[in-house]
């Protein structure tokens, strides 16, 4: 369990807390909601003393079991910081997080423990270079070619995002897009270069070590320190973008599924403060689904610095923008923070 004293914790950090009241449980203290914010105008925020679970009275999502989120709200402080300030170290599990859902992905549930754990996944061989293989994948070039990258750029994409040509096998004919984390590959998702019924095909939630729609496409863009992160909707569109906005400090990341799910929700939350704004891009084609549902706005909107865009008139999604709509696009949204 983790052990913290919170009293001498927030004393030290100047949070006002209160140890008794109408709201405050045997064995709690309460602070003002860092969630709610201007709304709670009491101490709705109970923290445990004992486990450091916390809750909110008055809004049933501002609740967890990470001592770190909580910092991270109260504080306004990144996720290293406040695991510093909490005394917690690399080992510390985020029981809320993307690291809780790392090491239960990657340690398993069941019996062989070890063996998941040193789980890998790797490409099968049918899936080669796209720019040095021992043939040609000139079909594969002309696709992306064809989706608005000059032939130079085109290879670069490949190298940056590890692409893959898929040339035999159920991927057959499909641009296999990897998802890495922190590293190491947990799946991949195979982007069609004809037209097809589905457009991508996912690897399994089974062969994965974490399914496409339980993290993000270009996860490692989050990692970092930056300006903005956009939050699109196809990976296609997170390459298009990325790979024309990375330096002007507007990084994009995709969800790889038009609503968003859970374990998104929570690495967005974890990832938000490395960044002055995150921006969810809406696909003017099909509003994403993610902002229709009114749980997900709520959820979200325990993220301070989260908002939402559409695209610049005339444009469906990135993957139709070329590079200097892009550029002025993202130049608009830095000159605006
Ligand atoms: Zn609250």
């Amino acid at each position: 369990m983790i052990s913290i004293n919170w009293k001498r914790l927030l004393d030290q950090k100047g949070v006002e807390y209160i140890e008794r009241g109408s709201s405050v449980v045997k064995g709690n203290i309460a602070v003002h909601c860092p969630f709610c914010g201007n709304a709670d105008g009491g101490h709705h925020m109970g923290i445990n003393l004992t486990n450091s679970y916390w809750g909110c009275w008055r809004n049933r999502q501002h609740r967890g079991k990470s001592p770190v989120r909580l910092l991270m709200a109260l504080l306004k402080i990144n996720y290293e910081s406040a695991r510093d300030i909490a005394g917690l170290d690399d080992s510390f599990v985020d029981p809320d997080g993307y690291e809780a859902m790392k090491h239960n992905m990657f340690q398993s549930h069941d019996n062989d423990a070890v063996e998941k754990e040193n789980k890998t996944l790797e490409f099968p061989k049918e899936f080669e270079a796209i720019t040095h293989g021992r043939i040609r994948h000139s079909r594969f070039m002309n696709y992306l070619e064809r989706r608005g990258f000059p032939r130079s750029h085109a290879e670069e994409v490949c190298r940056v995002f590890k692409f893959k040509a898929a040339v035999t096998g159920t991927f057959k004919d499909r641009v296999i897009m990897p998802y890495y984390m922190d590293g190491k590959l947990v799946t991949w998702t195979g982007r069609a270069i004809a037209e097809t019924q589905m457009r991508y095909m996912d690897l399994s939630i089974e062969e994965s070590i974490i399914p496409p729609k339980n993290t993000f496409y270009n996860f490692n863009a989050t990692r970092r320190p930056n300006k903005v992160l956009l939050v699109a909707e196809g990976p296609f569109d997170a390459v298009t973008c990325d790979f024309y906005s990375a330096e002007y400090g507007v990084r994009c990341v995709a969800l790889s599924t038009n609503s968003m799910t859970d374990d998104q929700t929570y690495m967005l939350e974890e990832v938000a403060p490395n960044f002055e704004q995150v921006l969810i891009v809406m696909d003017n084609a099909s509003s994403l689904g993610i902002v229709d549902s009114f749980r997900m706005k709520e959820r979200l909107s325990t993220i301070k610095n989260i908002g939402y865009t559409g695209l610049p008139r005339g444009y469906k999604d990135f993957g139709e923008m070329p590079e200097n709509a892009i550029v002025k696009f993202c130049k608009e949204i830095v000159n605006g923070l």
